[in-house]
């Protein structure tokens, strides 16, 4: 797959903006590569449609090809659509005790990755926690949950012969209450594939426990099918998240996708094989990776953009060691500021420019007041950039119009940039003893 990619990106080596024709191009590599990793065929369609809409029109980083160009936007995107909870190894468990619902198909992994939960919240977030297993169908099973439990030092709901799951949920409660836990899990029965009977019994479950969590465990290797588990639980249950089981075997986990396209729930953990730490917390960027199996191209474009940025930085330096400051500098400036979240950040870290820190935290910037400033001096001509002092009263009149703007902000902009001319002058004759050097290190 990858040599046939690499030939597609051969192919498309123009630099400048990427067009529709190489968005197009490089994205029906991608649809395959998508289809490849088990990602169900409307999402694959649905997601491609959405990058080349945003992907096309946007510029080439120096020294990479528009296809790894596209590469890395759809790697960024699917980081995006992969990305549910802000923080998806932290559960809902405040409140003790706390339960939390695991469903999911038989074979999916649920009791041991309840076991694996468990175990999480007793060693890292300390928690007191008791595990029941609901699987009235197989007492194996129950024993199954309660070996699990002794070996990962978590305690297991005592084993009552002909209870129904609900009635063990509400044991399971009960306990939890009077044993003073934080959590309780309930480890559901699965069955081979959905059926009315098993629903049934959750939602009961569900009813009686009103859990905090409720988790739907799949077997990550399952691809559309997992996805249509999905749907079907969180219509009739209601999951708050997914685990992906079997993340250590060969496939590539198109799934996830699928399942965060269809769902839109979080994915919280991903299981990595059969031993109790085989879980973790589930990286968007680790899976979107593993998902498009193009990870050398991702990392060669972002080694290129921050690359291009060290140097533009390197030349930035140098033009205000010799005192240069002109308006194209000024630019610059702001657009680094609007990418490093705010003009106050970078003063402060600018010497001698806290005082205009301050003016400028008094004068109410925000971002918007940057991309303000940036649109008037795209409306400058090259010249006028070039030396501001060229700019009269018809032309100020002209640019302030052409930005939708008042000639009093653009006043504003020449003074601001006149003072910060000054400044640079006066650091660049410091910088001659190397001292301008010393200190922006
Ligand atoms: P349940 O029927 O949903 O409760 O599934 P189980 O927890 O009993 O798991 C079924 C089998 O899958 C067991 O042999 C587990 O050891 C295995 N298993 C569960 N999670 C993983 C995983 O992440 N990776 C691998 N390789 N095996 C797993
Ligand atoms: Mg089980």
């Amino acid at each position: 797959l990858s040599e046939r990619l690499g030939g597609v990106f051969d192919r498309l080596t123009k630099q400048g903006a990427l067009s529709a024709e190489d968005v197009k191009t490089a994205l029906r590599e991608v649809r395959v590569a998508l289809l490849e990793a088990d990602v169900s065929l409307a999402v694959a369609r649905d997601f491609v449609k959405a990058v080349e809409a945003k992907a096309t029109g946007q510029a080439v980083t120096k020294s990479v090809t528009p296809g790894q160009q596209v590469v890395k936007i759809v790697h960024d995107a699917l980081v995006d659509v992969l990305r549910g909870a802000e923080d998806p190894g932290t559960l809902k468990i405040d409140n003790p005790p706390a339960p939390i619902l695991m469903v999911g198909l038989q074979g999916g992994g649920k009791t041991t990755t309840t076991a694996k939960i468990a175990k999480r919240l007793k060693e890292r977030e300390k928690k007191r926690v008791l595990m029941a297993s609901l699987d009235t169908n197989r007492p194996a099973a129950m024993e199954q949950l309660a070996i699990l439990g002794a070996q990962v030092g978590v305690d297991t709901l005592p084993i009552v012969k002909g209870e129904s799951a609900v009635q063990i949920a509400k044991r399971a409660k009960q306990q939890a209450t009077l044993g003073g836990y934080d959590v309780y899990m309930l480890d559901t029965a699965g069955r081979l594939h959905i059926d009315e009977v098993l629903m049934n019994e959750v939602q009961a479950v569900r009813d009686v426990a009103t859990p905090r969590e409720t988790l739907l465990v799949v077997d990550g290797l399952t691809g559309q099918v997992a996805v249509e588990v999905a749907e079907e639980f969180d219509a009739k249950v209601g999951i708050t998240g997914v685990v992906l089981t079997r993340m250590d075997g060969d496939g590539r986990g198109g799934a996830a996708l699928s399942m965060r396209a269809v769902t839109g729930k979080p994915i919280r953990f991903v299981g990595v094989g059969e031993k109790m730490d085989a879980l973790e917390t589930f990286e968007a960027e680790r899976i979107a990776g593993r998902i498009l199996g193009m990870g050398d191209i991702v990392a060669l474009v972002e080694k290129a953009q921050e690359t291009l940025e060290a140097e533009q930085a390197e030349r930035m330096m140098k033009r205000f060691q010799k005192g240069l400051f002109n308006m194209n500098d000024l630019k610059g400036q702001l657009e680094q500021m609007l990418k490093m979240g705010g003009m106050q950040g970078l003063m402060g870290m600018m010497p001698g420019m806290g005082k205009l820190s301050k003016q400028i935290d008094e004068a109410g910037f925000d971002d918007s007041v940057l991309r303000r400033q940036i649109a008037l001096i795209n409306s400058m001509t090259k010249k006028e950039r070039a030396n501001p002092a060229l700019l009269q009263a018809s032309r100020k009149k002209r640019i302030a119009a052409g930005s939708g703007l008042e000639v009093s902000d653009l006043n504003q902009l020449i003074k601001m940039h006149r003072q910060m001319a000054d400044m640079m002058k006066k650091m660049g004759k410091m910088g001659k003893g190397g001292a301008l050097k010393q200190a922006m290190k």
